[in-house]
């Protein structure tokens, strides 16, 4: 690497440092006290209800697909989009991953909180080890143990949580025909990386949530209110 030029090094899509930072961006961030207790606080308001484990196309169920657009109510979905039309178009095609924890009787396994691997001999694609996303905690973690999970790449099966679009051209041509559909349903937003066949990060998957509901679901609620 010192050979290299720093402005081909600066591009390059592998580290040489132990920089514990995710990306290479100017700015990054985790909320402070993790997501679960951002969201918690989101929802914590008498006008939310939440419902865990129901599946929207369960017709048993108050709130599913078949009676929300019966009763003509603004719908936001954000679970995959060719489900939604029940894949009468194909399937879209995405990538799972596996996880595989493993314990180590060590402080520190990988010195980084991020380690991906391009070996033929290794099974997995990353491995990500936690305690190195905080470093500044260092006082409250176990000084003699770690945790790391292995993530194990394959192809998305239907009832398998897709990950990762795979986004051929293919693809993208089917996305375009259930986009199509889509636009057919007006009460209904489809939002998110499963409602829109994007990977995104949590930035952007936040920024498109706000761009959605200021555009699309404002209105919506505007009408009804009317
Ligand atoms: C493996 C992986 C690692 C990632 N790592 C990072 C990272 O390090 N940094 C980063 O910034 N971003 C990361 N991301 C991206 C980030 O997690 C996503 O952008 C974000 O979670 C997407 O939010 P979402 O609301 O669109 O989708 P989701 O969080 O997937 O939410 C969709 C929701 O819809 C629900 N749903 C789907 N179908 C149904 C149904 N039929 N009935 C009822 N509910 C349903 C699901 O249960 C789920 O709760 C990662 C993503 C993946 C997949």
């Amino acid at each position: 690497p010192a050979e290299l030029p720093a402005s081909i090094i600066k591009r390059l899509p592998v580290r040489f440092n132990y920089d514990n930072r995710y990306f290479k961006d100017t700015w990054e961030g985790l909320p402070a006290d993790g997501y679960t207790k951002w969201f918690e606080r989101m929802i914590d308001d008498p006008r939310v209800t939440v419902s865990l484990g129901v599946d929207f196309f369960d017709e048993s169920q108050p709130y599913n697909k078949k009676a929300l657009r019966a009763a003509g109510v603004p719908v936001v979905y954000t679970g995959p989009i060719d489900r939604y039309f029940d894949y009468e178009l194909g399937d879209l095609k995405w990538r799972t991953v596996d996880f595989k924890e493993v314990r180590y009787d060590e402080g520190d396994h990988f010195g980084c909180p991020v380690m991906n691997f391009s070996d033929a001999d290794v099974p997995y694609t990353r491995a990500i080890e936690f305690k190195n996303f905080n470093p500044e905690r260092r006082e409250r973690q176990n000084p003699d143990k770690t945790v790391v999970w292995e993530e194990y790449s394959r192809f998305a099966e239907r009832g398998d949580e897709p990950y990762y679009p795979i986004n051929t051209d293919a693809d993208k041509a089917l996305y375009a025909r259930y986009e199509a559909k889509a636009a057919a349903e007006p009460k209904t937003v489809f939002g998110g990386r499963l409602g829109t066949y994007k990977y995104y990060d949590m930035h952007q998957v936040i920024d498109t949530a706000l761009t959605a509901y200021e555009e699309q679901v404002a209105p919506l609620l505007a009408n009804i209110t009317k």
